[in-house]
């Protein structure tokens, strides 16, 4: 190449370029300068975890933060949360990212310097207590994301929404059933706001990474109970008997016909697991009753509808056709984690330029279920994964997520910083 076309070709492509990176470069170099800070804020929240709806150490660290960063900050929303709003310089839309912050009843078995030494009494059990979901990320993450954002608050064309939630586990104690997310929604906090991203560490995702799913993307959750009950017998004259065990048995085999048979499963998968039974005490007595729970796995509100009213159908007039009864609870629990494909095809460019194309993934429906879905019914939302797993690990026997060896490679990170910051300036339009 000559020295004429060399300069040609810069003339034309400086600007153009340089129009489309400077704001990227901008949220690099400050993402950067953050990133030790990030891990430290994780190393220390990783050492003090805190249960769902008992953040107030974390929601502390987080609200000082937020201030020292200039943001209008509202502490103690649905508990222990923290919101922080930053308006920009310009007008322009609201945009919401949301960290969660609850930890789990998991004894950690990591050999860290910072490894957690918390314990609790769970539920009657001694547990240690672990931010065995990556949640310390999460929060280290968003504070990372503020500080940048923060940075560029005169240039932001709109504003930003900061939401530090509790107990996205859900809280187990049976006298309230609910998760941060809820609650926040409940208060109010989706009223004002355009748009919501949020994302979740992977322990079984190499760093580097993120994979994201338009539509449904995590399964909607819902309890079951069924109740057999018949006519209790001595074990050696059981035609005196409606002997529910039986009965039980065909229904849980009756349910399997319910994925298999009814379900449209080329659509999107559904999953009914049948996950304890009850009942007898004695190898010579039918007992009067049996007692079933389980889950139930769903992708869309029609996918749940039919398969409710398929285990209903099932359950009753099985046991009906031995004369007994069953009575069947679904208590729904969780919604499904559905990602608007509108905008997730609009923030699509916006991942693949932080992480590389080749290193953002379509990923197949998730089984599990996640709180952020609680947002989405509100309001557009978007929902990726982040790699946290040390790239040459194996993805099959790296630790999963609840489990006491749940690990997370802290150079992941950085990318959660930058993508969340990118997805929010280029939803706000800015370039
Ligand atoms: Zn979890
Ligand atoms: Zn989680």
């Amino acid at each position: 190449m000559n020295k004429i076309t060399l300069t040609i070709l810069f003339l034309f492509s400086f600007p153009l370029a340089h129009a489309q990176s400077g704001l990227q470069d901008r949220i690099n170099k400050n993402a950067m300068a953050v990133e030790q800070q990030v891990i430290e804020w994780r190393r220390d929240f990783h050492e003090h975890p805190e249960l769902g709806n008992e953040e107030t150490r974390t929601a502390g660290i987080v609200a000082d933060h937020l201030k020292s960063l200039g943001m209008d900050v509202t502490e103690g929303l649905a508990v222990t949360g923290v919101v922080g709003v930053l308006k920009g310089g310009q007008a322009g839309p609201t945009v919401t990212i949301r960290a969660d912050m609850d930890a789990l009843p998991v004894t950690e078995r990591n050999d860290l310097p910072f490894k957690s030494q918390v314990t609790t009494n769970y539920n009657g059990q001694e547990s240690g207590v672990m931010h065995a979901c990556g949640h310390d990320s999460h929060v280290a993450i968003l504070m990372g994301v503020a500080e940048v954002l923060a940075g560029m608050k005169d240039d932001l064309k709109g504003t930003v929404k900061f939401i530090f939630q509790p107990a996205e586990e859900g809280l187990e104690d049976k006298t309230v059933e609910s998760w941060g997310a809820k609650q926040l929604v409940e208060e109010g906090v989706m009223d004002d706001v355009d748009a919501i991203f949020g994302l979740h560490i992977n322990s079984q995702t190499p760093v580097g990474v993120i994979k994201y799913k338009p539509g449904p993307s995590m399964a909607a959750v819902d309890n079951l109970e069924i109740q057999v009950k018949g006519r209790q017998a001595h074990g050696a004259y059981p035609w005196s008997s409606i002997d529910p065990i039986v009965t039980s048995s065909q229904i849980v085999m009756g349910l399997q016909t319910i994925v298999s048979r009814n379900v449209k499963i080329i659509e999107i998968p559904a999953i009914v697991t049948i996950g304890a039974i009850h009942g007898g005490v004695r190898h010579n007595i039918i007992p009067e009753e049996v007692e079933m729970i389980g889950t139930i796995r769903t992708y869309s509100e029609a996918q749940q509808t039919l398969i409710h009213r398929r285990i209903r159908e099932i359950g009753e007039n099985i046991a009906e056709s031995a004369g007994a009864t069953a009575e069947i609870n679904i208590k729904k629990m969780y919604p499904v984690t559905f990602n608007d494909p509108e905008l997730t095809a609009m923030m699509l460019p916006s991942l693949e330029k932080v992480a590389g194309k080749d290193n953002v993934w379509l990923h197949d429906p998730v089984t599990g279920a996640e709180d952020f879905s609680f947002y989405q019914k509100e309001k557009p939302g978007l929902f990726i994964f982040l790699g946290g797993m040390p790239a040459d690990a194996d993805p099959e026997t790296a630790p999963s997520h609840h489990t006491p060896d749940f690990y997370l490679d802290e150079s992941g990170f950085v990318l959660g910083v930058r993508a969340l910051s990118q997805l929010a300036v280029d939803y706000m339009g800015m370039n």
